[in-house]
């Protein structure tokens, strides 16, 4: 049985008396409403480690004042019936909002550089929500390694240079994106879409693989591709392009020209439903 904790004094106390026991000790933070993306990293943290924990959250700090905060999908038993049956989740941790942001919470963590581009220009407010409750929650759970998905790629590059620029003992681990059979990238917000948008978001997946294709073939001009990527989004009439960028996939830095490899990154609208994905497409 999953032990189910609210306070964060008992759940640090637990992650402290495993570090001192020096039992490596896995954490996948997620926000609940579980599928099998979030399902694949608790898989590899049971593989990897001798104790397993899985944080829900529904951080309200990560969202803006115009999101989908309040109607963001709640299913805590449906996640607890998926974590039981992986066999080997030990804690999960359930905190309350006024346990997290008490009366008088004050402070915050901030990404100065990774965090304005991408989703950080249509989303200000994000990966200060982001970087703040993964620093508490690393700091209450005192995890050995905490694994994140590539399906938010920027949010796992801020973190693992949050982690290296505050000296937090824990390792960082990122796997590849879960998605469902047609392609779209498994997410907790494919639920608000309407069957002819559901349909049509396989977009974003087709529009990774023509831009692969287009490298293959001998385009590298960074700007040429976007353009290309631009018009490839005018066959699906439901989708509103927020951004395509094309990056190095080491940094976010702006690139020119792809060289080796570099990372693709969309967000799309299907009305207010935004919906992101990625790769790393290389020239080979
Ligand atoms: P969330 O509940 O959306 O905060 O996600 C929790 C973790 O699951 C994050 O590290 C996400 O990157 C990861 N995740 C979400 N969707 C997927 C997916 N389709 N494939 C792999 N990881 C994912």
């Amino acid at each position: 049985m999953i032990k189910i904790i609210q306070s964060w004094e008992e759940m640090q106390s637990i992650g402290i008396q495993l570090m001192r026991e020096k039992q490596s000790h896995g954490f996948v933070p997620t926000m609940g409403a579980l599928h099998e993306g979030h399902l694949s990293l608790v898989k590899e943290s049971i593989k990897e480690n001798h104790i397993n924990t899985v944080s829900i959250y529904v951080n309200p700090t990560q969202f803006g004042a115009n999101e989908d905060l309040s109607k963001y999908p709640r299913t805590f038993e449906k996640d607890m019936e998926l974590l039981e049956e992986l066999n080997g989740v030990n804690y999960c941790f359930f905190p309350s909002d006024s346990i997290m942001y008490p009366r008088g919470y004050q402070t915050y963590v901030q990404n100065e550089i990774m965090s304005q581009v991408m989703c950080g220009v249509s989303r200000p407010v994000h990966f200060k929500g982001v970087t703040t409750i993964v620093s508490k929650l690393l700091n209450i759970v005192m995890p050995t390694i905490s694994y994140f998905g590539q399906k938010d790629y920027q949010q796992y590059l801020i973190i693992k240079q949050m982690v290296a620029d505050l000296n937090m003992p824990v390792q960082i681990k990122a796997l590849p994106i879960v998605r469902e059979a047609d392609g779209l990238a498994m997410s907790s917000r494919n639920k608000y879409l309407t069957k002819p948008q559901r349909e049509q978001a396989v977009c974003l997946y087709k529009a990774l693989q023509y831009a692969q294709q287009k490298i293959k073939e001998g385009i590298f001009d960074v700007n040429r591709l976007k353009e290309m990527l631009h018009y490839f989004f005018n066959e699906y009439p439901l989708a509103k392009v927020d951004y395509i960028e094309i990056r190095d996939s080491n940094n976010l830095d702006t690139l020119d020209t792809v060289k080796d490899q570099a990372l693709l990154a969309l967000a799309v609208y299907f009305n207010s439903t935004r919906l992101i994905d990625n790769a790393v497409l290389s020239i080979q």
